[in-house]
């Protein structure tokens, strides 16, 4: 319940208590959960969406702020080029369709954290519409949801409630963060599971970031998710009544405060009654929702077209300009690695995870031997290390040079999978890079030409085929003969020896 003191300063919220029932497999199956998601997603532009205010989170509270933004009477928003050229690349990304001459209004409500009395958004003419995500279900298979528009509109302030001495009695309001340029991502109620909208939150979020239009900080509120959750007999035509649940912030919560939200629902359905729309809160603490202010309170934001800005035109030049910047997206860039590389599926997803991991891996594959073994080294090996030490690829002792220099040491045989491990314990022990530690601790090099013969005739001696193969005109199967050796002497035979060695048994 929400109630609005005199002096515009205080909100303060009833919460009112709910009860959680145990229910059955049984009882459970006999429902089909529906859910929608709205995502608000700050962009990162240099300065704010409709006045040159910079648009950074966190500095000393109202420091970042002008009449624009503060809302003060005669001052005019002027609309943010770039925030519409990431509003763009963000709708073309989850294939929406651009609308050409987009509108935007004026949602009215009371808020203390909204100077001027009203958000800027979009109504019934958003720039975008009628794009999809497509996320795994439980069977693995790949669905299709929906994503009904994406809008532009302007964050709001925040109200500050604790560090002050008085913060009992008082509310503090910060409007560094009023304007900063949002888009809003609502989706059709495609989704059946809790899981299923982690996955849609997962997949949203790592196609921004490739983007670049958003950092998706959760805690910094950059990516802020509402879930509109209902529930329907198995089978019935229409959907149930929703409940909202609002800015839960982490991806995990989410998926707790739907599974919540589901039997709740359930819950009071069995129990005879009606499931109220209405908006509710998720308290991480107690693992449950909580109503906060029900359909009949809700606001009435009287929208109307914003009359000091005119019609947004995005045309064909400007749409096509903007699209030269939408990069290979995850998952077309998963599909060309597995096809270019040659490597599984999995080290796919691990090395596409972010798209700077993905370009560091494709930078040290085109110069590598084998691109495999390089993706099989930053997977396993070396992400491994990374983890046991807390560190990010960015701060890996072992460069993208040490990376190639070792996976190519690998796949020449001078290296057994033995030794890498150990220079790479070295490397992340003494924090250095593998040229390096590979210099100072390589192993102990063979180059007596009796020991080395002896090894390669044991090897011609056990792979006739292939000799067959080499003396019948096929050269290059002297590399496998070196490849053996090198491992028969775990990676110790002179290199330069064993290959002039290896030739000269071959074609005596
Ligand atoms: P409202 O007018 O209450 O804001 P909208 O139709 O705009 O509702 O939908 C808001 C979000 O709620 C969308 O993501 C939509 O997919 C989802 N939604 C709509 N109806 C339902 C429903 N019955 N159950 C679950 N989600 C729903
Ligand atoms: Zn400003
Ligand atoms: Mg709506």
């Amino acid at each position: 319940m929400q109630e609005r003191a005199a002096g515009g300063t205080l909100v303060r919220i009833k919460l009112i208590m709910s009860t959680a029932t145990a229910l059955s497999p049984e009882i459970l199956a006999k429902y089909q959960p529906v859910i929608g998601l709205e995502v608000h997603v700050q962009l990162l532009t240099e300065t704010k969406a409709f006045c040159g205010c910079i648009n950074r989170y966190g500095g000393e509270p109202n420091t970042h702020v002008c009449p624009t933004c503060l809302g003060l009477p005669g001052a005019l928003p002027v609309l943010n080029r770039k925030a519409v050229e990431f509003a763009v690349l963000a709708a073309k990304a989850i294939h929406c369709e651009i609308r050409e001459t987009s509108i935007f209004a004026r949602k009215n409500y009371f808020y203390p954290d909204s100077p001027k009395g009203y958000q800027i958004s979009q109504f019934d003419k958003p720039i975008a519409e009628n794009g999809w995500i497509d996320v795994p279900d439980a069977s693995g298979a790949s669905k299709r949801i929906g994503v009904t528009r994406l809008h532009m509109e302007e964050d709001a302030g925040k109200s500050v409630h604790d560090g002050f001495a008085d913060s009992v009695s008082r509310t503090y309001i910060d409007l560094n963060r009023c304007g900063t340029p949002l888009v809003e991502i609502v989706s059709e109620p495609d989704l059946r599971t809790a899981d299923e909208v982690f996955e849609y939150l997962t997949k949203l979020k790592e196609i921004l970031l490739y983007t670049g239009v958003s950092d998706c900080n959760m805690e910094e509120g950059s990516l802020r998710c509402d879930a509109n959750v209902s529930v329907m007999l198995k089978g019935a035509k229409e959907f149930g009544t929703k409940a909202e649940v609002k800015n839960v912030n982490s991806f995990r919560y989410i998926r707790a405060a739907v599974e919540y939200e589901i039997e709740r629902q359930i819950g009071v359905i069995e129990d005879g009654g009606r499931v109220v729309q209405e908006s509710r809160l998720w308290n991480n603490a107690e693992g449950r929702t909580y109503s906060m202010r029900s359909k009949e309170q809700a606001h009435d934001y009287r929208y109307f077209p914003e009359p000091d800005l005119p019609p947004l035109v995005v045309g064909a030049a400007w749409q096509a300009e903007i699209l030269r910047e939408l990069p290979e997206l995850p998952e077309a860039r998963r599909a060309r690695m597995i096809a270019e590389y040659e490597i599984s599926d999995q080290d796919a997803a691990t090395l596409t995870a972010t798209r700077a991991f993905a370009d560091k891996f494709e930078v040290a594959a085109k110069r590598a031997k084998s691109p495999k073994r390089v993706a099989a080294l930053l997977t396993s090996e070396l992400t491994m290390r990374l983890r046991l030490a807390g560190l990010e690829l960015e701060q890996s002792p072992v460069s993208m040079d040490g990376v190639v220099m070792a996976a190519d040491l690998a796949e020449s045989g001078e290296l057994s999978s033995k030794m890498l491990k150990q220079l790479l314990d070295s490397c992340f022990e003494k924090n250095e890079d593998f040229p390096v530690v590979y210099e100072r601790e390589k192993p102990q090099q063979i180059s007596d030409t009796g020991a080395i013969e002896a090894m390669i005739d044991e090897v011609i001696a056990a792979n006739p085929k292939q000799v067959e193969q080499y003396r019948g005109g096929k050269k290059t199967v002297s590399a496998f003969f070196v490849g053996q050796v090198m491992r028969l002497s775990k990676g110790q035979a002179n290199p330069a020896l064993l290959n002039e060695l290896v030739v000269k048994k071959l074609d005596a």
